[in-house]
């Protein structure tokens, strides 16, 4: 049985940071009220629709920035979800903080609500970053936001950092990580710096005003950064993310996370958010006054397009096994299994994917591993073109392929473990 995860999308922050293209607006915050009550009107509206109650394991808050919320909207939420969803023993609720928008009262109340998981964007500890990133918080805010979540009784915290900022050196960035390390967090999310369309930062680095990114930069931090966690007792288990283990054995990572790199069904709530169901990816409209329109306008919806969809794709079988790959090699250590993509597609992944995996060994950018050697994953070299390995397994021109010809014999197949 399929269990579901449901991502809610909360397109509001203080101000719009220089760099994100994240379907999120400022100075928006006198439409909360409203967007709260359309998205659980959406929850509803999608929930009922479905011919019973649907399990769900995970739920995330992103954003924009989602502590913006009211601990009554959150609470009204989560409310709405738990009269239309069957929530599983568990159920990881996470929500992403920004430092400088909770309290010691916001956070404990969050806790009382449920919530057992915050991400908080940290992003640097060097204020020269902080500034050029324009974000609205320093080091002094993450510091007292994770000991006030500790103290509100959180045991799962997250810290986002990002590496590659213009004018940053590998110095700096090490400070950072350490410091990042230092607060004891349970899982850290690291990302590199990409200039994105449409966002100042492309704008000034194209005027020559800030350096394009140093993808050679980069890469030393990423490698510093990988080494330095693993000495921390981190386990990388993604591109970009890291996760501690507990007392008892079970990993921090973030399941919610998962979901998607499983390439496994969640549902999309809120402006511009994506989901992925029975089959359907669906995006909704992106604008906040569009979404709220929706949702009031629609009175019933088919299952399983909501009323603030925009777009509903029905993914084929092939591209369900190219995003399955696509997904699946961002994790790192788990990579995918050659077991389950058989259980799951009832086909090899030899015959689907055997000669981009035979030329992409030959390069050393991916590799057979685990104790019976089934799980395909990327080489630490391949972790630095992720991109283009992940490539390699998708879009219009790639074509199921097994490496061989029908002359060639099986026997010859030896570079590979699939079963
Ligand atoms: S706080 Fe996060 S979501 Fe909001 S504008 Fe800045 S980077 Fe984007």
């Amino acid at each position: 049985m399929n269990t579901y995860s449901l991502y809610l999308h909360i397109p509001f922050c203080i101000h719009r940071c220089n760099y994100c293209d994240f379907n999120t607006y400022a100075g928006q915050e006198s439409e909360i009220p409203a967007y709260v009550e359309s998205l659980c009107r959406e929850i509803l509206l999608v929930s009922s629709s479905a011919n019973k109650r649907l399990p769900v394991h995970t739920i995330f808050f992103g954003g924009g920035t989602p502590s913006l919320l009211p601990l009554a909207s959150l609470h009204k939420i989560l409310n709405t979800i738990a009269g239309g969803f069957d929530l599983q023993p568990g159920l990881e609720i996470s929500l992403e903080a920004n430092p400088g928008t909770v309290s010691p009262d916001s956070l404990r109340g969050m806790r009382e609500i449920g919530i057992n998981r915050l991400s908080f964007g940290m992003q640097s500890a060097h204020p020269d970053d902080l500034r050029l990133l324009e974000r609205q918080h320093n080091t002094i805010d993450v510091i007292q936001a994770v000991k006030w979540a500790r103290q509100a009784g959180f045991d799962n915290l997250n810290l986002d950092l990002i590496f590659g900022v213009p004018f940053q050196t590998l110095e700096r960035w090490q400070r950072s990580l350490d410091l990042a390390v230092s607060m004891g967090v349970e899982h850290l999310s690291l990302y590199s710096l990409t200039l994105e369309h449409g966002t100042p930062f492309l704008r000034w680095a194209e005027k020559g005003l800030i350096p394009f990114p140093d993808d050679d930069l980069a890469a030393d931090m990423y490698d510093w950064a990988c080494e330095r966690l693993s000495g921390a007792g981190f386990y990388q288990y993604e591109i970009s993310n890291w996760a501690r283990h507990s007392d008892n054995g079970t990993s921090y990572m973030c399941r919610h996370n998962l979901q998607y790199w499983h390439n496994a069904p969640y549902f999309g709530f809120g402006a511009g958010a994506h989901g992925y169901i029975q089959g359907y990816r669906t995006a909704n409209v992106l604008g906040i006054k569009a979404f709220i329109e929706r949702c009031s306008e629609i009175e019933n919806c088919q299952f399983p397009i909501g009323p603030a969809a925009a777009q509903a794709l029905l993914i084929d079988r092939w591209t369900e096994m190219q995003e399955t790959m696509m997904v699946g090699l961002r994790l790192t250590d788990e990579g995918v299994s050659a077991q389950t993509f058989q259980k799951r597609f009832g086909e090899t992944l030899n015959d689907m994917f055997g000669k981009q995996i035979l030329s992409l060994m030959k390069v050393n950018l991916i590799e057979w591993a685990g104790p019976d050697g089934d799980r395909l994953r990327l080489t630490q070299h391949g972790k630095l073109l992720g991109n283009y390995v992940f490539r390699q397994f998708v879009g219009e021109d790639v074509k199921p392929g097994h490496p061989f010809n029908p002359t060639q014999t099986k026997g010859s197949a030896n570079w590979v473990n699939s079963p």
